[in-house]
């Protein structure tokens, strides 16, 4: 008896047009049904109910299944642990492959090494495409076949590397006929599957061409809307990277080079999976950092008496973004001032980002710590006054998120910038060089 259908898994490419694995089951002369798992085993990590990502995606279901009602077709979002739900849903239906797009994270491969398995034992086929990168895995490596671990070789290999078949267009949106026809089904509600929902002031999902073309001279000023807010909409797949590349190629190399920043900590995380757990350098895993749970959370509340520190920390909290320029001295606050362990600002920007990317936000962290790939070294300790006579000059970014700004009431300096700095110093040298 010949096979029924196929399915297409959207995981963290939430769109029908330009999608790589879309495209491909919808060409491969099976009817598709779209299928979305809410995991368990990553909703009940979280601990706010009232997560933003959540709605986001969530939002984002919603009109892809509406979309798909124009077809006579029902998205299937399921809740639970995949490979529970793929049992299941191997016991209703006569499915013949199974498409998806690559996921690159560890907890993702192995996730995936997990159905695959149970989908051989099926005779079903599990096809994976490359979606949200241009470069993945090995495609970037260095002559002798080993990784890069600095950028800019990276970035020119890279360079050189693409050509307009990289940028393809995947006419997925052209295929939708092929989709499984069946009654529409709304989807599970966002308190069915133990949330809530929160507000929807999302950025759109289409660049600002002027922001772009005017990136190279407005990005490191936080008061400005000088970058283009693309981060949720790549790390969720609701922009397709590819159309962003097109659209960017002749516009700005300073904006193309950040979508280039984002490939090269994928490849880290790829190649060095252990850099969730630890240092990327090894010997920076013995510095004996201090646990200082009060720093931390005043660190955390935006209390720490550093205006440019805490105006970051308020925005993040408020609105689960937080300019690039600001992640960098936030995170260096932590890690060089306090001396508190980066992997706890890691997991609390994990927390709180809209746009929250396992390799991009890793690799800031320990950018900004110098324990990673190409990172600040040890001795380079921003000065907060210096950073806000740059950056913030008029101190715009600074009163929008902190109200009492000039007041009695705002807080004094937790600590000393002159200490700090020399007790940061010496904590490098005292358990590196000597250690
Ligand atoms: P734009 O400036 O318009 O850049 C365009 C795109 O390029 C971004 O959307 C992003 O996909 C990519 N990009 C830009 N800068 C970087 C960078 N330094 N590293 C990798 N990719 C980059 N980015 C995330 O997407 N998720 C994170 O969890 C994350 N955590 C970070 C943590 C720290 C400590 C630091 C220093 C940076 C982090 N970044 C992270 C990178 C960067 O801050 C954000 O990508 C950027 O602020 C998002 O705003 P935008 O979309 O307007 O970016």
């Amino acid at each position: 008896m010949s096979k029924s259908i196929n399915f297409f898994w959207f995981r963290r490419d939430l769109r029908l047009k330009d999608n790589a694995g879309l495209y491909h089951a919808l060409i491969a002369g099976k009817p598709v049904q779209c299928l979305f798992i809410f995991d368990t085993d990553i909703l009940d990590k979280l601990e706010d109910k009232k997560d933003r990502r959540i709605t986001f995606i969530h939002l984002q279901l919603e009109k892809l299944n509406e979309e798909l009602k124009n077809v006579g077709a029902s998205l299937l979002v399921k809740h639970g642990k995949p490979l529970e739900i793929w049992k299941e849903l191997f016991i209703k239906n006569s499915v013949e492959s199974v498409f998806t797009n690559q996921d690159y994270e560890p907890y993702a491969r192995k996730r995936d090494q997990e159905i695959q398995k149970l989908l051989e034992s099926r005779n079903v086929s599990f096809k994976t495409f490359k979606d949200q990168i241009i470069f993945e895995k090995s495609e970037i490596v260095k002559e002798d076949g080993t990784p890069y671990t600095v950028f800019t070789p990276y970035m020119k290999k890279w360079r050189t590397s693409v050509n307009k078949e990289c940028f393809r267009y995947f006419p997925s949106e052209k295929h939708l006929s092929n989709t499984f026809k069946s009654k529409f089904q709304p989807i599970v509600t966002i308190q069915e599957i133990g949330f809530e929902k929160t507000v929807t002031d999302f950025p759109p999902a289409t660049p600002s061409l002027s922001i772009i073309k005017e990136y190279e001279k407005q990005r490191d000023f936080p008061f400005i809307e000088g970058t283009s807010r693309m981060s949720v909409h790549l790390r969720f797949g609701t922009i397709s990277i590819r159309q962003l590349m097109n659209t960017a190629w002749e516009l700005s190399e300073k904006w193309v080079n950040e979508l280039i920043w984002r490939e090269f900590y994928s490849m880290i995380l790829w190649h060095f999976p252990h850099v969730t757990e630890s240092a990327f350098r090894k010997k920076y895993d013995s510095l004996p950092w201090i646990k200082d749970e009060k720093n931390f959370a005043l660190w955390c509340k935006g209390q720490t008496g550093f205006p440019i520190v805490d105006a970051g920390m308020r925005q993040l909290n408020e609105t689960g973004f937080m300019h690039n320029r600001v992640r960098m001295i936030t995170s260096m606050f932590l890690s060089k001032y306090l001396l508190v362990n980066w992997q706890w600002g890691e997991a609390y920007f994990a927390k709180k980002l809209l746009d929250y990317e396992l390799s991009s936000n890793n690799g800031g962290w320990q950018w900004s710590a110098g324990t990673g790939v190409d990172a600040a070294p040890y001795f380079r300790i921003f000065s907060m006054e210096e950073q806000t006579k740059r950056f913030d000059p008029e101190h715009k970014y600074i009163k929008k998120w902190v109200k009492e700004f000039g007041t009695p009431t705002y807080p004094a300096p937790i600590i000393d910038y002159g200490m700090a700095r020399k007790r940061c110093l010496e904590f490098f040298k005292r358990n590196l060089i000597s250690g």
